[in-house]
């Protein structure tokens, strides 16, 4: 490990109590998307007493904010960090581990700043990862424009460079027909509920037609007011995930055609309700995570393999379809917890998550220096991202 490095990695272990009470704190405080006030009030805070220029509610989001660490030109860097927490269960998902690894890697930088080379660190605050599309605002808000290069991590049951994440987009069918009584007048009727059944089913078939590593799941969000009543309005919601963003778009059409055959054949009309927070597949980065990868193995972490089938959706793949990316995932619960569980928001404030957050903030620091130190290889990154 080169000088500077060990430096880098020493700034982080002197901060380890810091940042681990930052990370309970925040885990003892859950709060749900667009809510975290408390959080991105904490990390700020954290952030300006280790000398970045913080700027709060960034693009207009409230509980968002940008930290900034400005040694003169060169290339700019940003850290991710996400904090909000999951309905019911708290954070089940870890973000308070992300928070402060983000944190700690910038504030760690800080510490070395004298010794940095020239260029610019932000630690970006990206609030409602869990379904709000944070990262969504700030990328329209002009937050990524400046950036060559971003990375986060986020926690897992053991050490992952890439994880493919699969793009979602969500969209509601909303069916017009026409009530009649059930038994007295059911030819009177026009079934908004058989609508919602027919496209179910077109789903259905549609489903052994497309590539294994999508997905398309739905639910019905309005079967009706009475069973004696032939529906005149009834809902679906579907979610629809891919891991290339042109796959998402061409079986976003066909379900949307599922939904149109389902109107057609029993008379009622379609609203179709598309919304806004898509989130995009992940862009794979092989420069950036070559560089992490080299860290990762200087501070003694063993890389499991990558995991071809157990796929989720995060707004970070909409970060890396506008800037080289990556969100490599750290080990911080015991072999099998899976996330979004009882088990792993228990873990999330437990010994592997210190271990864990403290490896993950040395190795974004350093891959952050990587890139400082050497913007030949920003130019790298930027140069694969261009040609995918
Ligand atoms: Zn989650
Ligand atoms: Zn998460």
């Amino acid at each position: 490990m080169s000088t500077m490095k060990a430096l880098i990695a020493g700034a982080v272990d002197d901060l380890a109590g810091d940042l681990e009470q930052l990370s309970h704190r925040i885990h003892a405080n859950p709060e749900v998307a667009y809510q975290e006030i408390k959080a991105a009030g904490w990390l700020s805070e954290f952030l300006a007493a280790q000398g970045f220029a913080v700027e709060r509610a960034v693009a207009g989001v409230e509980t968002a904010f940008r930290a900034t660490l400005d040694n003169g030109d060169g290339p700019t860097i940003a850290i991710l960090c996400e904090y909000d927490a999951l309905p019911a269960i708290g954070h089940a998902c870890g973000h308070n581990v992300i928070a402060a690894a983000g944190a700690g890697a910038g504030a760690a930088l800080a510490r070395v700043r004298a010794r940095l080379p020239r260029g610019r660190i932000h630690v970006v605050g990206t609030p409602a990862e869990e379904g709000g599309g944070g990262k969504i605002r700030l990328i329209k808000g002009g937050v990524f424009q400046s950036v060559d290069a971003a990375m986060m991590v986020h926690g897992w049951d053991r050490w992952i460079g890439h994880q493919d994440l699969l793009g979602i987009v969500r969209v509601g069918f909303e069916f017009t027909g026409k009530a009649a009584h059930a038994a007295a007048d059911p030819w009177e009727g026009i079934n908004a509920l058989d609508a919602v059944i027919q496209t179910f089913n077109n789903v259905s078939m549609l489903r052994q037609q497309v590539r294994p590593d999508a997905r398309i799941h739905g639910i019905v969000t309005n079967g009706g007011a009475a069973a004696n009543i032939i529906p005149e309005s009834a809902a679906a919601l579907f979610y629809v995930r891919a891991p290339r963003l042109d796959d998402m778009w061409a079986i976003h059409r066909r379900v949307v055609a599922c939904a149109e055959g389902a109107a057609r054949a029993t008379g009622c009309s379609l609203r179709i309700v598309e919304n806004e927070n898509t989130y995009e597949p992940m862009k794979r980065n092989e420069t950036l995570l070559e560089l992490f990868r080299a860290n990762w193995r200087d501070l003694g972490v063993e890389e499991s393999p990558e995991i071809r089938d157990r796929l989720g959706s995060s707004d970070v793949g909409n970060v890396s379809q506008v800037v080289p990316a990556i969100q490599p995932l750290v080990k911080i619960a015991p072999d099998g917890t899976a996330i979004h569980s009882r088990a792993f928001e228990a873990a999330a404030a437990g010994p592997l998550a210190r271990a864990g957050l403290l490896t993950a903030a040395k190795s974004m620091a350093m891959t952050t220096f990587d890139l400082l130190d050497d913007p030949s290889l920003v130019a790298k990154a930027r140069q694969e991202f261009a040609a995918i």
